[in-house]
């Protein structure tokens, strides 16, 4: 690989209350989402996910996003937005904060948590955590920012409005149209409406499938199947799901329950 010139990468200067935002990685790729955003100044980070190789990529363990373009800002950075708590948003922290580890980190409940043990197993203590749920608003800088519920395959998600003196930027993190989930907690398009009424100047969104029509199939809509297998099974089985898949995995349990088996 070679190295970019430096002139052809420096970005021309911003004018004054313009917003550059910096993809990271995430587009075009399945993984590694981290998006910049730059404004007087100051930087705020959304997501710093990993990515996983692939079979033509042996001896990799995890693909980073590239910190390049910010290394020498990361004293401008207010504040990392975690939007949820899957590998390929929250991944890589570990590995930005090992570059400064006093980035303040704001996240759900469970994102925090689920970030936290991979905190401890690189050793970094002295994080700062701001722990946030729908509704909530907090000032970062020259940012404001807005949460929002979004329905995932992993709970707690959530969505984030960007205020700056000059833009509305909404980020919507991985969401998913179920209507019926099992926590009861929809994807928040009233709030997406109002935001919408005041005036979104840019909307970046992510959901997996959105390009085939229709919708996507609820959770609940599994339920029938998982009890059926489980019915008919007079031996043991084995179940496979996504680790972070917490509605998937309590669905299993429910339906043992149910049948009196014992979950190992
Ligand atoms: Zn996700």
């Amino acid at each position: 690989m070679s190295h970019p010139h430096p002139e052809l990468t420096a970005p021309p200067k911003l004018p004054k209350g313009g917003l550059r935002v910096i993809p990271l990685g995430g587009l075009g790729e399945v993984g590694r989402n981290m998006t910049v955003f730059d404004y007087d100044g100051r930087l705020l980070i959304v997501d710093c996910g990993v990515l996983f190789p692939e079979d033509h990529q042996p001896g990799v363990d995890l693909i980073l996003p590239d910190f390049g373009p910010i290394r020498d800002r990361l004293g401008d950075v207010e504040a990392l937005v975690l939007t949820h708590g899957h590998e390929d948003h929250i991944g890589a922290t570990p590995y930005l904060l090992r570059e400064r580890q006093d980035i303040p980190l704001v996240g759900s409940e469970l994102t925090l948590a689920l970030l936290d043990s991979k905190l401890k197993e690189h050793r970094l203590r002295q994080t700062v955590h701001h722990k946030v749920k729908a509704g909530d608003r907090l000032i970062f800088g020259p940012y404001e920012l807005e949460f929002i519920a979004v329905n995932h395959s992993i709970p707690d998600a959530l969505a984030v409005a960007i205020r700056t003196g000059t833009a509305l930027v909404l980020h919507t993190g991985d969401f998913k149209m179920d209507q019926l989930p099992l926590d009861g907690r929809i994807t928040d398009l009233r709030a997406f409406a109002r935001l919408g009424e005041e005036g979104v100047d840019l909307f970046l969104t992510d959901s997996t499938n959105a390009e085939t029509p229709g919708f996507t199939p609820a959770e609940k809509s599994i339920t029938p199947v998982i009890d059926q297998v489980f019915r008919e099974s007079t031996q043991r089985i084995i179940v496979a799901c996504f680790a972070s898949h917490v509605h998937r995995v309590e669905q299993v349990l429910d339906a043992a329950v149910a049948l009196n088996r014992k979950v190992g």
